[in-house]
């Protein structure tokens, strides 16, 4: 078998692999919940970012399925209520509500809101996010934009829910979508820096102020026009980053969160969904957004869940 044999039939086993993945999240999803398993009911509370369409919208969707009570957020009053009725219609309880991540004035009156009307916050999914890179185009242009509402957005929205989070026997969850692309050890897509990689890698020291002081250096090269030679990952870099940076924050804030006493957890995990066909991807891919939203179905619901500072895809644990 020549080089290029070899690489196919690598692809091909690739694709069988994935494929026999989605048949088996296909049964899984297809098993109830039993009574045991069942801690939430109607009074639990999740709120889902930039659920108005995409994998937010199916995560909303899927969480009202299971009697939860969910708050469908979006930037758009227009479309997010257009969203949250056609839920409403099926019988299920979804409430909506304005919510811009990137906008403080946006978070405060949504968490002064559900604090009134609620008294809490069960699950956060961070959904919200874009990327303006298509297949293999990779401008940074828009750079500060991407990284703007994918991490620095996120985590300002995760900052002002933490005070909201229910104390709860089996503890509160927040779920954050992110994307394999913004792996540490990508084979393809890494950065390249190995001293700054390994300080990435190095949980035990892992900082707030070590992740923005990157992306504050990238953005600096951006601006400079030097961040080509910057040993950054090769491709969508600046959504690349902006998914390690959450990545690397969910860390900083599981080991936080670890000596919170019981009763007062918070669980905090992030997952890939795969390509998922949706508008940021100009709807290439092959998983469903339905497919997309399951591993953050499941990582909501975890019966006994003590996993934190994860990351997953396909309801497995992968490599940060
Ligand atoms: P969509 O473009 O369909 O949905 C993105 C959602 O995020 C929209 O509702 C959009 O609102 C919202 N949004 C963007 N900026 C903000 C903001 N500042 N405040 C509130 N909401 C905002 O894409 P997907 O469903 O595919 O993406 C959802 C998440 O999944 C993203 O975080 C994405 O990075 C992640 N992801 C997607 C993958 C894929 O293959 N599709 C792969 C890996 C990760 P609006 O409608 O107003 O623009």
């Amino acid at each position: 078998m020549d080089q290029t044999e070899k690489q196919s039939d690598k692809k091909e086993r690739a694709k069988e692999r994935r494929e026999k993945r989605r048949q088996e999240i296909s049964l899984l999803r297809s098993i109830p919940y039993s009574g045991n398993q069942k801690w939430w009911s109607a009074e639990t509370v999740a709120v889902v970012t930039g659920a108005n369409r995409g994998i937010g919208f199916q995560i909303t969707h899927q969480l009202a399925l299971q009697g939860i009570t969910v708050i469908l957020t979006s930037r758009e009053v227009a479309v997010g209520e257009e969203s949250a009725k056609v839920l409403q219609e099926g019988g299920l309880d979804v409430a909506f509500h304005q919510l811009d991540i990137v906008d403080d004035e946006s978070i405060n009156s949504f968490c002064a809101w559900v604090k009134e009307k609620y008294g809490g916050i069960d699950i956060l999914i961070n959904n919200a996010g874009f990327s303006l890179n298509i297949g293999s185009e990779n401008s940074v242009e828009a750079a500060e934009k991407v990284i703007n509402t994918n991490y620095y957005g996120t985590k300002k929205m995760i900052k002002a829910a933490i005070p909201l989070m229910r104390p709860s026997a089996q503890g509160a969850r927040i779920v954050t979508v992110s994307s394999r692309l913004g792996r540490l050890n990508g084979k393809r897509n890494r950065i390249y820096d190995d001293d700054l990689r390994k300080q990435l890698e190095d949980v035990d020291n892992l900082s707030e102020e070590l992740i923005d002081a990157t992306m504050t250096k990238f953005l600096e090269q951006v601006k400079d026009g030097t961040w080509t030679s910057g040993g950054w990952p090769q491709s969508n870099t600046d959504y690349s980053l902006s998914k390690l940076a959450i990545n690397a924050f969910t860390r900083v804030l599981a080991k936080e969160f670890s000596s919170r006493p019981e009763g007062e957890k918070i669980f905090i995990n992030c997952y890939c969904p795969g390509m998922v066909k949706t508008a940021m991807t100009g709807w290439a891919g092959q998983v469903t957004p339905e497919e997309g939203a399951d591993t953050a179905i499941w990582l909501s619901l975890l019966p006994d869940q003590a996993i934190s500072g994860k990351f997953f895809a396909e309801r497995r644990e992968i490599h940060f």
